[in-house]
């Protein structure tokens, strides 16, 4: 009897590759990258809640980051969106960090 992921079926056409083929498939495809910041700093660092006990990873917070860039940008997307603006918005002025930006962008 068949057991594990591939077998939810009475038969498979697409089994799935052996856990040694996705790793390779994961690194080859940079696939990683999703999942957590890859900087090397960041991989070896972690932030506890002391009140809840959630363990976070660390970032690197860069734009370049291929984790960390496209969470910056929705950072920055949220407070823009909800500051409606008509014409145009000119960020530098608004602050160096999210947190900053959003009261200079509503009063
Ligand atoms: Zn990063």
């Amino acid at each position: 009897m068949a057991s594990g992921i591939g077998s939810m079926g009475s038969s498979s056409l697409f089994p799935l590759p052996s856990l040694d083929e996705q790793v390779a498939l994961a690194e080859r495809h940079g696939l990683n990258t999703l999942l957590f910041c890859p900087d090397a700093w960041a991989l070896r660092h972690r932030f506890i809640n002391e009140d809840t006990g959630e363990v976070m990873r660390a970032r690197c917070n860069s734009w370049t980051c291929l984790y960390c860039g496209p969470r910056k940008v929705d950072q920055w997307r949220q407070p823009v969106k909800a500051a409606e603006p008509t014409l145009f918005l000119t960020l530098t002025k608004a602050g160096h960090t999210v947190d900053e930006c959003w009261p200079s962008l509503f009063h």
